[in-house]
């Protein structure tokens, strides 16, 4: 902002060595070596989500988990401590168990249709509610990116992996019929789609606790947000791993409970937020929806995030957060939220040496980017011929 002031035209994506190297199709791992511009490289995976649940399924039954299949018809609990105690499958074996993960998706079999654990509601704040899915065939170049467009009542996702191309349209059912929303997706496909599309629908929020009695909810059982960020498997890891930092005794102590709870509510929140800002921060007024979202009540940790960077330019994340303050930068200007001042530690800076620098910055980067393979030449490399 404050070379901004003085003529200088560059877009804030000229100064990141991911943006660069994206735009061009390229990707390397980042580089070890701290004094190296590609050891700011960052990245995230595409995965084909069958293909990878088929993979973790193998790898844990070859380190000794015992898989039983069957249908859950009926669930145990014990009269004194309203534990569970015991699922009985459709035919007849009854499992018990010390403790229980509730991995039911949706149903929430455990948490709430046994153990009656609420859903705290926040589709006011995040109104989507329908999702249809398609695959469609590859597309070249390789793209090492997302794309997500916002749509008239919701947004699209185009997301490339190695052999096809996963498309999705996220809708209001409120604001947007199922047809229309299927011609939008259809329309905005760039290759043949593989098969008719699939709908879903779900609910954002999440359980009022996560981890209640002898059980804990993991994956969509526990909550969910819209995959605008495509946050869910990252949110189940969160939630073994704090699990296993908190490994209960016989006693199921509450404080292990109630920290773990704090824990995922916070992360949880957190996500929340930042996926709540693409949609506040809209400057669209071409569509009933998008009317909605700029004009919506918001929570207060998010109002807080949003007046401190408009005061001047600040991010503050709590600790362990998942999104970084580039994110949040990244989305803040991009949604023209502006901080009113530049910071002050600048002003004694003369702006033809701050100018100097961000120049050198961007030149060593092109320079670096094009030295880089293209995603596809990584990708055949680094994952050649996995497929299942
Ligand atoms: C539209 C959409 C897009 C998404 N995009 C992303 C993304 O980009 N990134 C990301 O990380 N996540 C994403 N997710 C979330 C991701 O799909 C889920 O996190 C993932 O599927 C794990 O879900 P789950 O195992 O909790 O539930 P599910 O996949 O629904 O699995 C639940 C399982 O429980 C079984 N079950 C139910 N009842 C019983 C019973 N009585 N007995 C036995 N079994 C039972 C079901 O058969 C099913 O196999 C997305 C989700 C949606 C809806």
């Amino acid at each position: 902002m404050h070379t901004k002031n003085s003529g200088n035209t560059a877009a804030l994506e000229d100064y990141s060595i991911c943006s660069i190297a994206a735009k061009q199709a390229k990707f390397i791992l980042p580089d070890n070596n701290p004094k190296s511009v590609l050891s700011h490289l960052r990245y995230a995976y595409h995965f084909d989500a069958t293909a990878y649940a088929a993979f973790l399924r193998k790898y844990a039954q070859q380190r000794g988990v015992m898989r039983i299949e069957g249908k859950i018809e009926n669930v145990l609990t014990h009269q004194d401590s309203g534990n569970i105690q015991s699922v009985t499958l459709e035919n007849g074996q009854s499992i018990d168990a010390d403790f229980f993960f509730d991995c039911s998706g949706f149903k929430a079999l455990l948490l709430e249709k046994t153990l009656g654990v609420k859903f705290t509601d926040w589709s006011h704040w995040l109104p989507c509610n329908r999702a249809q899915a398609v695959a469609s065939e590859r597309t070249e170049p390789l793209l090492p990116f997302t794309i997500s467009t916002a749509k008239t009542a919701g947004w699209q996702w185009r997301i490339p992996t190695q052999h096809r191309t996963g498309n999705g349209h996220i809708y209001c059912r409120d604001f947007m019929s199922d047809d229309e929303a299927n011609q939008i997706l259809l329309k905005g496909l760039d290759a043949k789609p593989l098969g008719d599309a699939r709908t879903i629908d779900f609910q954002t929020g999440c359980r009022e606790h996560f981890w209640f009695k002898n059980c804990i909810g993991l994956g969509l059982s526990s909550g969910f947000l819209e995959p605008l960020e495509s946050t869910s498997i990252f949110l189940i890891q969160q939630g073994i791993v704090r699990f296993i930092s908190l490994y209960p005794d016989g006693q199921l102590s509450n404080v292990l409970q109630n920290e773990y709870n704090r824990l995922m509510s916070r992360e949880f929140s957190q996500v929340r937020d930042f996926i709540i800002l693409h949609y506040h921060a809209t400057q669209r007024d071409d569509s009933p929806f998008w009317n909605y979202c700029r004009n919506m009540s918001i929570p207060h940790s998010l109002q807080h995030k949003i007046d401190l960077f408009r005061a001047g330019g600040r991010v503050f994340r709590d600790d362990q957060e998942l999104f970084s303050k580039p994110s949040w930068i990244a989305v803040m200007l991009g949604q023209h939220i502006v901080p009113e001042v530049y910071d002050p530690i600048l002003s004694d800076i003369p702006k033809s040496d701050i100018q100097r620098s961000l120049d050198s910055m961007n030149i060593a980067m092109k320079q670096a980017v094009s030295r880089l393979p293209s995603h596809a030449e990584f990708i055949n490399k680094y994952a050649n011929g996995v497929r299942t």
